[in-house]
């Protein structure tokens, strides 16, 4: 049984206890139907739009009255009924689960033509939608049951993973400052930069939760993450100890207890930056805070943990200095309350004079920014 994150959101959500753990498999990205339409394009073109979650990989199936378009690794989703506009070619839609794939059935008024490469178009999501496949067809004949196939092979690129950056703290919210007056909220900023830009050159698709020195609250940088279908959300800090000998990076995932005095104590500072403009965990959506308790929450955790446990074996080798004690920690900090696994970096200590000034100089920024890409390209997104 393949079972997303998402949909598990959606069977946790009505109630469904799923009692034991699943295999780390289960949770391989599975795509979903969001929505789906027809309408009318100029010269009588008849369209059709699914909408998914993940970019879709797709076969066009043609019969005599009917145009199949097989999406793999969907499951069917019947409570997503399709808006069907009047004058297309669609007479009706429906769904069948075909193993690990839905057949989406377009039962038509006539016969379609077989649909030219360039009537069919894949959009990135935007601010109002995920991905949608669109497909603009007219009346004609083709040999039935011939097929378009787009495996991931050939037309769809590969599925390019999703990483949401946050800088933390920012505009009012200074994040802690060195002796030296640097402010955590600039070099954080400065190194979230490097990375979107050198994992954007790896290939990767990268969203950043703030790209300038403003200021977000916490849920919002977690519900940036949930609505950009994020695979990994990272949130960029830097530490203060009162003790100025102090020094390293540790890395932080999301538990409600702190594994340590100290996790908990940068747990509390961290949060803190919320009491600025209180907002508390309540202001989460339903759906997040429904995921949070649920079986799903320790799918995530156990991906966010190995994911930091091999950011701090890559800066380990980089020859990154770690804070005495472990380098991964876990504590109830706001930021990591999502759906999508994750870690908090700090990635060292502004307390510490010289520490601070290797985190204010751009050569060690783009050290810890090469020591993360590693860490995202070895981490393993479809287990
Ligand atoms: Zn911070």
């Amino acid at each position: 049984m393949r079972v997303s994150r998402r949909h598990l959101l959606q069977i946790t959500g009505v109630g469904i206890v799923v009692a034991g753990v699943f295999p780390r498999m289960a949770f391989a990205a599975r795509n979903a139907i969001k929505s789906m339409r027809t309408g009318v394009q100029p010269g009588g073109k008849t369209r059709f739009v699914v909408e998914t979650a993940n970019r879709p990989s797709y076969t066009l199936v043609y019969g005599e009255n009917t145009l199949t378009v097989k999406l793999s690794n969907t499951p069917a989703d019947n409570s997503v009924s399709a808006k069907l506009a009047s004058g297309t070619l669609v007479r009706n839609i429906s769904q069948t689960q075909i193993g690990d794939s839905v057949n989406i059935v377009l039962d038509l008024k006539k016969p379609v033509a077989e649909i030219p490469k360039n009537q069919i178009m894949i959009l990135e999501p935007n601010g109002d939608n995920d991905y949608r496949l669109v497909l603009d067809f007219v009346a004609g004949t083709t040999k039935a049951n011939s097929t378009t196939t787009t495996a991931a092979a050939t037309k769809t690129p590969e599925k390019k993973h999703i990483v949401v950056i946050d800088a933390g703290h920012g505009g009012k919210d200074p994040g802690c400052i060195g002796k030296g007056g640097t402010k955590e909220k600039d070099v954080v900023l400065s190194v979230a930069r490097k990375l979107r830009n050198s994992l954007k050159d790896a290939g990767f698709t990268v969203y950043m939760t703030r790209s300038d020195d403003n200021y977000l609250k916490l849920n919002e940088r977690a519900e940036i993450a949930e609505k950009r279908h994020a695979d990994l959300f990272l949130s960029i800090h830097a530490n203060a100890n009162p003790s100025r000998s102090v020094k390293g990076f540790s890395i932080y995932t999301l538990s409600e207890k702190a594994s340590d005095e100290e996790a908990q104590k940068l747990a509390d500072a961290e949060n803190a930056a919320d009491k600025i403009d209180v907002s508390g965990f309540e202001s989460f959506s339903k759906d997040i805070r429904i995921a949070l308790s649920s079986l799903q929450q320790h799918a995530v955790a156990e991906m966010s943990e190995e994911y930091a446990n091999g950011c701090a074996r890559a800066f380990n080798r980089a020859g990154i200095e770690q804070q005495a004690g472990p380098a991964v920690r876990h504590a109830p900090l706001a930021v990591l309350r999502s759906t999508v696994p994750g870690a908090l970096i700090e990635c060292g200590h502004l307390s510490n004079k010289a520490e601070e000034k290797l985190l204010k100089s751009s050569s060690h920024q783009d050290k810890l920014v090469a020591a993360i890409v590693k860490s995202i390209k070895n981490y393993d997104f479809e287990a």
